[in-house]
């Protein structure tokens, strides 16, 4: 479906810091013996000069494994681990799309087979309909790197261990994007019901959740565009998903149980509260920080239905 896009939404991010928050240099896994070394934050060379910056695997990464906890709590076998083996206690979690899928399949075939986080966030068979840029630090804002000292709390005898410390962010802001594209209400309401959980401190991103740290405060900017022949019979703020939006042939072939109809019964639009104008190639609107945030309120509890509607 890649070759053509039918919608788009490209958020433009800020993110800053609420609590202090550390995406370390070498990755975003935890470890149990604490090197200095590792605690340094990320940097990036730019513009003639180091600076720290978070990459968008540090942001995307946290998204998805939430998105996965909600999707579970509804259908679990609609969220596949790539590291379940299938066996014990996790059985009705399945194992990667991606192994069961097969590398050659058609990719509306793969598409469909695949689990709807997946379908979302893409495995090594389909493309995601998700990106994220790095995140880089906002000029207006800079970042303020400070060095904290934790204590590492031994797991088995509870005692302390070695004094360490963390290089963190405690101020600033970084700023990047994420382009959503060719995506169904559900899927926006997915991803809108993950970034406000993060908006609200519920995740966290990088080093030390569990100690508090990396919860952060998002701002949005955004642009809509519907794209297409079918895409101006929607511009009273009416917002379609992309299967009514797609041609005949995209619809037959990722959307099956809705082609052969005018108007898929099984389909909705979204009333948002904003207008979306005409423009050369279709409609679009620009919306503030308050319409994201409406648009994902209005839009998260869809992801719902579509994952209780999708059979098997
Ligand atoms: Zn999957």
């Amino acid at each position: 479906m890649h070759g053509a896009v039918f919608n788009q939404l490209v958020l433009t991010v800020r993110i800053q810091p609420e609590t202090p928050l550390l995406i370390k240099s070498g990755g975003d896994a935890s470890i149990l013996e604490p090197v200095l070394a590792d605690m340094q934050f990320v940097r990036i060379h730019r513009n003639g000069q180091e600076e720290p910056f978070l990459p968008g695997s540090s942001v995307r990464g946290p998204l998805r494994s939430h998105a996965e906890r909600l999707v579970r709590t509804v259908k679990a076998e609609q969220a596949c681990s790539p590291v379940a083996t299938g066996g014990q206690g996790v059985s009705s979690i399945p194992s990667s799309c991606a192994r069961n899928v097969g590398r050659n399949a058609d990719p509306a075939v793969a598409y469909q087979r695949s689990c709807y986080t997946c379908r979302l966030f893409g495995n090594t068979v389909i493309a995601s309909r998700v990106r994220f840029s790095d995140f880089f630090a906002d000029p207006e804002r800079p970042v303020l790197l400070q060095y904290r000292t934790s204590v590492a709390i031994d797991r088995v005898l509870g005692t302390s261990m070695n004094p360490f410390d963390m290089e963190v962010a405690s101020d600033g802001a970084f700023v990047g994007t994420i382009t959503l594209r060719n995506f169904t209400l559900g899927q926006l309401g997915l991803l809108g019901a993950a970034l406000l959980d993060l908006n609200d401190g519920i995740i966290a991103l990088g080093f030390g959740k569990s100690r508090g740290l990396g919860r952060v405060r998002l701002t949005f900017n955004g642009r809509l565009r519907l794209l297409g022949p079918r895409a101006v019979q929607f511009s009273a703020g009416d917002l379609p998903g992309v299967e009514l939006l797609a041609d005949h042939n995209t619809r037959a072939r990722y959307f099956p149980h809705l082609s052969g109809k005018a108007t898929p019964s099984e389909s909705r639009t979204l009333k948002v509260p904003f207008s979306l104008d005409r423009t050369g190639l279709g409609v679009e609107a620009s919306l503030e920080h308050d319409q994201v945030v409406q648009l994902f309120e209005l839009a998260a509890p869809l992801w719902v239905e579509e994952v209780g509607r999708r059979a098997g």
